[in-house]
């Protein structure tokens, strides 16, 4: 308790104020959309994000129209964007609070890589390195997709993905002929 320390140091601890301050976290999150109007759900998404109780809303990127990876032919191009977020959450509370988000803009989990109203999904989050069932860090197909790393090259060109390398270098080696901004 921040109270305690204060008390250890010999601060008169602070009532009624600012006085516990949890683990400060920085994450990076992938934004994407392309059904109904994606900029918009995009949008939306930025603000509900900064609308998560202990979440920061630090930076966010432009819009990018990028061309569908995967998933079956013929669905609409996507929206994408990046976002940084300060959050004293844990990874997993913030990946359900996304999801909560993803299902207010009613996505459904109908087909891999298929269309969807909303895609959140953690990049990256402080420089935790996990594999569990529901959630790897970094984002294991960040670093080859230039719809993700785009986007986050605009506001953190020096984050670093791991054993991948840094967001900006990654950049450079990609093919990103199918993406403009939206
Ligand atoms: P998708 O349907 O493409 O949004 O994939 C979401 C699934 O990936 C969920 O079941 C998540 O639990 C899982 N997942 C694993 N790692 C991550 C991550 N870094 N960010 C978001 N979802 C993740």
């Amino acid at each position: 308790m921040a109270g305690d320390a204060a008390a250890a140091v010999g601060i008169e601890p602070r009532v009624g104020g600012l006085s516990v301050v949890h683990h400060l976290s920085v994450a990076w999150i992938a934004l994407g959309s392309n059904l109904g109007q994606p900029d918009q759900h995009v949008r939306q998404a930025f603000a509900s994000l900064a609308d998560i109780p202990g979440v920061q809303l630090l930076a966010r990127s432009n819009l990018y129209r990028s061309a569908p990876v995967g998933g079956p032919p013929g669905q609409a191009d996507f929206c994408n964007a990046a976002a940084a977020v300060a959050t004293m959450l844990s990874p997993f509370e913030l990946l359900t609070a996304q999801n909560a988000i993803e299902a207010e803009h009613g996505r459904e989990r109908v087909q891999r890589n298929g269309p969807r109203t909303l895609d959140l999904d953690i990049i990256s989050f402080d420089s935790l390195r996990m594999t569990t069932q529901r959630l790897t860090l970094p984002h294991p197909r960040a670093a080859r997709r230039a719809f993700v790393l785009l986007p986050l090259a605009e506001i953190s060109p020096a984050l670093s993905l791991g054993r991948a390398g840094r967001v900006i270098d990654l950049c450079r080696e990609l093919d990103a002929r199918d993406m403009e901004h939206w």
